[in-house]
């Protein structure tokens, strides 16, 4: 079974193609492995071809699977919801947190994370679509929250996170991206250090990467349909 390596491979080609065509350099932009629902024989062929950044999003399942990989080259992103009661697991296994979206979150996340570590990576999520059932915050709740993190020492934040709105009868998310992607530039004008912005996955990745994406997260088209 070599189907992993080729679909990173596929991936890999993918983004450095969609790259040159739109002028961009293909090292400013990251694949992250979605491994949610897949196992660790899964995880461990993805390593073996070379991908070292994987995206989890059930606090539980990542953290076993850090625990039993205990691999220090692998980096760990967590883009699920995250709920109060396991912000503690968070900071204390994860790289990344994608999707920090109040102040309340950020706190505890600050509060978890242990001064021996290097502060946790974070991302503000903004709910680019407006829908009322997804996580996130609005852009014009985006400047308060950033100014905000400079409460944080133990969080560094990179960037911004957004998860389109499922595609009905083709509508693309080019015009949500091309906003979130004017206000990610908007905010690098006073924050010239932010260099993230997570965008893009399995049936959008090219779209993304157009609108600007530095972090493709990808699972399906890596590790196929999950179960
Ligand atoms: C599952 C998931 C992905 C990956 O989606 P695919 O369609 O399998 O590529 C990306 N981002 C988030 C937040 C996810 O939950």
């Amino acid at each position: 079974m070599k189907l992993i390596k080729y679909n990173l491979y596929n991936i890999w080609n993918q983004m450095t193609d969609m790259a040159h065509k739109c002028g961009r350099n293909p090292q400013e932009i990251t694949l992250l492995a979605v491994s949610k629902n897949h196992s660790i024989t899964a995880i461990k062929e993805a390593i073996s071809a070379g991908q070292y950044s994987f995206g989890e999003n059930y606090v539980q399942e990542g953290v076993e699977k850090i625990k039993i990989l205990a691999n220090p080259l692998l980096l760990w992103h967590f883009i699920g919801r995250v709920q109060s009661n396991k912000s503690r697991l968070i900071s204390e296994y994860f790289d990344w947190c994608h999707t920090v979206s109040c102040y309340r979150i950020a706190h505890l996340l600050n509060k978890y994370r242990s001064c021996d570590q290097k502060p946790l990576n974070v991302l503000i999520q903004i709910n680019i679509s407006y829908e009322e059932t997804k996580a996130g915050i609005l852009l014009e709740d985006l400047p308060a929250l950033v100014r905000d993190m400079n409460h944080f020492p133990r969080l560094k934040l990179r960037g911004l996170m957004a998860i389109p709105k499922e595609p009905k009868n083709n509508n693309s998310p080019v015009m949500e991206y091309q906003r979130l992607k004017n206000a990610f530039n908007q905010l690098k004008d006073d924050y010239p250090d932010l260099d993230t912005l997570s965008l893009g996955m399995s049936r959008d990745i090219n779209d993304a990467i157009i609108c600007g994406s530095t972090m493709v997260r990808i699972g399906t088209s890596i590790f196929g349909k999950r179960h």
